[in-house]
């Protein structure tokens, strides 16, 4: 098959690969019918995540149809078309069962293969997807963008929100409008916020949040930012967002981080949270626990216009260069196998 794969920093190919195959009772084979570039991709692209295996097929944002299914697999069958969340889980393991599948005892992320050990990722013409009766869910159309979002930004969002605590007639700050900061704009408005802000330094990416609903910050002017906000959502991973979302808290504010932070410090200190009485609640979201409310507030909320490239599997390498550089108003790029 044909398969985005890692072959190091800043350099992915289109390469051929072998074609998966049933390895465990619980295994099923699904043929992608549409993938995504992530941001949570892009840390691997970058080194800033090391230890993948190249040739590591990378992805784990994916939708299809299902071609086979091992002896076990209940619930799902050959034809079926499915989206997977970003990792696999059992659905009976204590994490599991607390609403906590990314957490799962024996979950695997997509696309991480180390030392010969994890799972080859969706950006490829098929998958082997492990625990498919419990990781996959049933959708009308694998080429349906908002089903495809369920799976990673659109539930990322949500729980970004959730963490965030977010109830009716809050003040919100999104911090970074990438695809989950605009999913989390979406989220936090339907969970009752009074008034988003969504903070950038694309102004693009402004007016994508602002057709959702939020009050668009060019992040770079001081003074344009809210202050005494109830939570900070922060959907960027770094320092100086952590820093930013720290200090348009009101005390007692949330702060929530949903992306993939690498550094070893917060960008708080204790006695700056004292000072604040601040909450603060992180972590990878727990997708395949909500993606069915994912697929619902999807499907019901325009999320596609946030598509701004469509482009063969074949041209996956250009999709991860504009995505990383920012170029072309690239702000989600979708692969077509
Ligand atoms: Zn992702
Ligand atoms: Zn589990």
């Amino acid at each position: 098959m044909r398969a985005l794969t890692f072959q190091g920093i800043k350099d992915v190919a289109c390469t051929e690969a072998p074609d998966p195959t049933l390895e465990q009772p619980t295994d099923a084979i699904v043929r992608v019918e549409l993938s995504a570039i992530c941001g949570s991709d892009l840390h691997v692209y970058r080194g800033a995540e090391a230890g993948l295996d190249p040739g590591t097929v990378l992805g784990h944002e994916f939708a299809g149809e299902v071609l086979e299914v091992g002896s076990a697999v209940e619930g799902i069958a050959p034809g079926d078309r499915v989206v997977a969340p970003f990792s696999t889980s059992c659905g009976a393991c204590p994490a599991c069962e607390r609403g906590l599948s990314s957490r799962c005892e024996v979950g695997q992320l997509f696309g991480w293969v180390e030392g010969g050990q994890g799972l080859h990722g969706g950006q490829a013409e098929l998958v082997r997807v492990p625990l498919a009766g419990t990781s996959l869910v049933k959708v009308k159309d694998g080429r349906d963008p908002a089903a495809l979002f369920a799976g990673d930004v659109m539930s990322t969002g949500m729980y970004l929100a959730a963490l965030g605590g977010v109830g009716p007639g809050d003040r919100v700050a999104v911090i970074g409008c990438g695809p989950v900061g605009l999913m989390a704009v979406v989220a936090a408005l339907d969970m009752g916020a009074a008034e988003v802000f969504a903070l950038d330094l694309l102004e693009d990416r402004l007016e994508l949040a602002r057709s959702f609903g939020a009050t668009p910050v060019q992040a770079s002017d001081p003074a344009q930012l809210p202050a005494a906000v109830d939570a900070s959502l922060e959907a960027v991973g770094s320092p100086s967002s952590t820093r930013l979302a720290f200090e348009l808290l009101r005390p007692g504010g949330t702060l929530a981080a949903a992306g993939v932070h690498v550094e070893p410090q917060l960008a708080f200190s204790p006695g700056e949270a004292y000072d604040k009485n601040l909450t603060y609640r992180a972590g990878r979201s727990p997708a395949r626990s909500l993606l069915e409310p994912a697929l619902e507030l999807a499907a019901r909320s325009g999320v596609d216009r946030i598509v701004s490239h469509r482009i063969p599997l074949a041209e996956a390498a250009h999709g991860y260069r504009i995505f990383d550089g920012r170029l072309d108003g690239a702000t989600k790029v979708l692969l077509e196998p």
